[in-house]
């Protein structure tokens, strides 16, 4: 914490943005920016977060700008400022759960005004025209989603994300955040949330419906939740003791714990889907057995590119089995996510931390040690 952190992060930001552009916008709003920005970074895979500032780009069109109130920390976030999964752009500013408020809009956007509680998820702009975008799954975009950080965007810049104090996005790329839904709970549904329920939902998980969840953190608790209220009988697996008490809290049924040793003959062919989220190298084969017959086993916990997982040449073809992923979900989809949540009372687990406590977080995400979700409020 410190005061330093106040003042570097607090309302004085906006202030700055706010004298940057004087003289223009309406209202409560601010200006058209270019934006002054201050964030946290990686600076190499080994150093701790340090402060960046930065500029946001001037509001296109169709942008608007958020003051950002709050930002998740996703494990991928430590998978790229650690440089698990490729080289990294350094300076990086992480972070792609992001909760704020609308203060600035361009001059043809019309679904946001100044105001507007909203959320940013992993994406901030796709091609717009290919097959993929044209149904909604901007994710899979042919010609390369714009990922929220560390991607170029079509302007040619970089992107950096939500560990930050305000940030510009094409409103095509904003998620209303429903009255139901406290601002400091909204950034996980924009990667944790979607993540799991887009699966969810393609492999029509609903009543009568017996479903697996591999890892109980940020993604698995929020798949129990969802799951559960999709209607779903759910089944936790987890290598933490101490987090079977949560697991039954979050509406899961059953309890396995330690999957890798534990003995699975009771649960032999009893799933009809599984969801792995464990975002590291674990022990596959032993959970295929738990499928049905034809069943699906999809990993949304993508681990190190330097430890891929093995799988044994039978450990499918015994029962029929799938091994598939999933990868986010669309716009559209993120939107209905959130008014699902809405609906039923969906909130993540939440920790709140101040900027500078983020290096110390992500430690204790790796130990396993998250209950369940930091969330970084930009005001502490
Ligand atoms: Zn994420
Ligand atoms: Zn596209």
């Amino acid at each position: 914490m410190g005061a330093g952190a106040v003042g570097l992060f607090g309302a004085r930001s906006a202030r700055a943005a706010q004298a940057a552009a004087p003289g223009a916008g309406a209202g409560a709003g601010i200006g058209p920016g270019p934006y002054a920005v201050e964030g946290m970074a990686a600076y190499s895979a080994t150093q701790p977060l340090r402060l960046l500032k930065f500029e946001r780009r001037a509001l296109g069109p169709k942008d608007v700008a958020i003051q950002l109130h709050y930002c998740g920390i996703c494990h991928s976030d430590i998978h790229h400022g650690r440089e698990h999964w490729r080289q990294e752009p350094f300076p990086l500013v992480p972070g792609h759960e992001l909760a704020g408020v609308v203060v600035a809009v361009g001059s043809s956007a019309s679904r946001f005004k100044v105001g507007d509680r909203v959320g940013v998820g992993c994406m901030v702009n796709s091609c717009r025209h290919c097959s993929m975008c044209n149904v909604g799954l901007e994710q899979y975009c042919e010609n390369g989603a714009t990922f929220t950080y560390g991607s170029k965007d079509r302007d040619g810049t970089l992107t950096q994300g939500g560990y930050s104090t305000l940030n510009v996005v094409d409103e095509d790329f904003v998620i209303r955040v429903p009255d139901a839904i406290d601002l400091a709970d909204a950034g996980p549904l924009m990667c944790a949330g979607i993540t799991v329920y887009s699966p969810l939902r393609r492999w029509s998980v609903g009543p009568g419906k017996r479903v697996g969840v591999v890892g109980l953190g940020g993604l698995g608790h929020m798949a129990v939740k969802i799951a559960k209220a999709m209607g779903a009988e759910v089944t936790v697996l987890t290598t933490s003791p101490d987090k079977v008490a949560d697991a039954l809290r979050f509406g899961a049924r059953d309890v396995i714990v330690n999957p890798d040793s534990a003995d699975l003959s009771r649960h032999k062919r009893s799933l009809d889907f599984i969801l792995d989220t464990a975002p590291y190298k674990h022990k596959l084969d032993r959970l295929f057995t738990l499928l049905k017959q034809d069943a699906t086993f999809c990993m949304v916990g993508a681990g190190k590119v330097s430890e891929p997982y093995e799988i044994g040449p039978f450990s499918l073809l015994a029962a029929r089995n799938s091994y598939a992923s999933s990868q986010i979900g669309g716009i559209r989809e993120t939107q209905e996510l959130v008014d699902f949540c809405a609906l039923h009372g969906i909130r993540p687990e939440t920790s709140r931390i101040a900027m500078n406590e983020i290096s110390a977080a992500w430690d204790r995400v790796v130990d396993k040690k998250a209950r369940y979700r930091y969330v970084v409020d930009m005001k502490a």
